[in-house]
């Protein structure tokens, strides 16, 4: 099975703070989908800042490990070397331009494409998220919470990623709105073959969605297996589903 993302005992610490991974090892297979379950302060975000290599912008920095993206160590690579590599992420927060319109947000994704396939990789986005298509000329402020995330992650895809890291995508969206982004995900997953690590506090969707599972606790792996697997274990059944 080839190896799209391949992180080896990887720590990472922030100053005067010690270590926040200590020692964290993840594979994700190309074309799955995998899930890092973790409470808060687990290590999570951080664990993505390291793939991303935007750690040193807060006061991180790696102590020991590798990260292998499909070949290419990619520890201390600039973030559009990762772009241009197929790796793409939507930050915690969604983080959309707010003055320009969606159309522009989709632009700024899409400028690293030839410009003769902007428009099919643009029409692609807006026939995944019909909303966005009827919002085009909107400024990204004026969307909702669920249609800024729908554009956050059009904006990701746009590029036509391989990997795609998704941080938190469910928070302060209501719950259905999520559900259906999830849909929407779990279809360019089977459409476009397009990896993903997704980072996810709703445990239950998390599992529902990914095909496999970490569970990360005070910066260590301390779980994996198939998202049936993790799901059916006392500790994840315990502390992230909320059953005995
Ligand atoms: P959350 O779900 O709350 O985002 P998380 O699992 O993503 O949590 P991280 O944000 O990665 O966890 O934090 C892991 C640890 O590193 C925590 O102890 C946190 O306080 C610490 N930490 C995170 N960012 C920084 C930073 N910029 N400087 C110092 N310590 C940090």
């Amino acid at each position: 099975m080839e190896i799209m993302l391949n992180v080896e005992n990887l720590s990472v610490a922030y100053a005067r703070k010690g270590l926040a991974l200590d020692g964290v090892s993840l594979q994700l297979p190309a074309g799955r989908i995998v899930a890092l379950l973790g409470a808060n302060g687990a290590g999570k975000t951080t664990l993505i800042r390291a793939i991303t290599g935007l750690l040193a912008v807060h006061g991180g920095g790696v102590t020991a490990g590798s990260v292998n993206f499909n070949g290419t160590e990619i520890l201390g690579l600039p973030p559009h070397r990762l772009v241009r590599l197929g790796m793409a992420q939507v930050p915690e927060g969604r983080l959309v331009f707010k003055q320009l319109t969606v159309e522009e947000n989709l632009q700024v994704g899409a400028a690293i494409l030839p410009r003769a396939a902007v428009q099919e990789r643009m029409e692609a986005v807006y026939q995944l998220f019909p909303r966005l298509l009827e919002r085009r000329r909107q400024a990204a402020g004026w969307l909702s919470g669920g249609e800024q995330q729908m554009l956050a992650l059009g904006r990701a895809l746009v590029a036509g990623p391989r990997l795609l890291l998704v941080d938190e995508l469910s928070l302060g969206l209501a719950p259905l709105i999520v559900e259906s982004i999830y849909e929407q995900l779990k279809i360019v997953g089977d459409t476009l073959g397009t990896s993903m690590l997704v980072v996810e506090q709703n445990a239950r969707l998390a599992l529902e969605f990914a095909s496999t599972a970490y569970v990360l606790e005070r910066g260590r792996i301390v779980l994996s297996g198939s998202a049936t697997e993790v799901g059916a274990s006392d500790l994840v059944r315990q502390s992230y589903l909320g059953s005995q």
